[in-house]
């Protein structure tokens, strides 16, 4: 039976003389590993679309635990990311941080949607790479279900309205009343605003939001790794000159 199935393509393993092997993240089945015969040959329609970034819609059927790519249709390649070092290592990482949770969870459309998105904005961005990603992480954590609660107390539920402390490992925000034995993180109230509106807005409004600063990329991000296990991404290490 054929399918059409929107894919991302993450990875691309060369595989016998012709073909690749591309790990990909489809729009409706989570991760899946495509055959692209003959992709190789300068003549085959599938040469374009068998490579990491390609954003296509794809026909399909099913071999065994992989699928055989048919046809396939370009929609979008991200070209613009291989002009800026820093947009394709930004990319890059957000390849690899969504193959692992998509091994790791179930990821649905709108993820699927959302990681397009915000390969399409770093794509047509000169600047604010590490603010977008920022952006990405903090939606991804309240797709995947591990939102804090940036509007109440964790513990008394009182309404936010002064600084707090983040208890990464809890999930959630404690007001001074409650201190939760001194342990957690100090987030200043401006910095609840921040995150609040990082969650609404769209990518491209990004410049909209203020004081998107390091220590607010780097709690989000520090919340995103606890909550999915992981954190020594290689994408990040190049991105860190480590
Ligand atoms: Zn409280």
């Amino acid at each position: 039976m054929i399918n059409s199935e929107e894919v991302l393509v993450l990875k691309e393993v060369r595989y016998k003389e012709n073909d690749k092997i591309l790990h990909a993240l489809s729009k409706n089945k989570g991760l899946i590993q495509l055959i692209s015969r003959g992709c190789k040959k300068n003549n085959s329609p599938l040469i374009n679309v068998s490579q990491t970034f390609v954003h296509a819609k794809c026909e399909l059927y099913k071999s065994k635990d992989m699928y055989v790519i048919t046809s396939a249709d370009l929609i979008d390649n991200f070209y613009y990311l291989r002009n800026n070092m820093d947009a394709f290592l930004y990319g890059s990482y957000i390849l690899e941080l969504i193959h692992y949770i998509a091994l790791e969870n179930m990821v649905d459309n709108k993820i699927f949607d959302m990681t397009v998105e915000i390969l399409k904005n770093l794509s047509s961005s000169n600047e604010n790479f590490d603010k977008l990603t920022a952006a990405y992480e903090l939606k991804l954590v309240a797709m995947l279900g591990f939102k804090p609660d940036f509007y109440h107390c964790l513990h008394c539920s009182n309404d936010i309205k002064t600084d707090v402390i983040l208890s990464i490992e809890e999930g959630g925000f404690y007001c001074p009343n409650c201190v939760n034995n001194g342990n957690g993180i100090n987030v200043l109230y401006n910095e609840i605003l921040t995150l609040r509106k990082i969650l609404k807005i769209k990518f491209k409004d990004i410049n909209t939001v203020e004081n998107i600063n390091s220590k607010v990329m780097n709690l989000i991000r520090k919340f995103l790794f606890y909550h999915i296990g992981k954190n020594n991404f290689i994408t990040l290490k190049l991105l860190n000159n480590e």
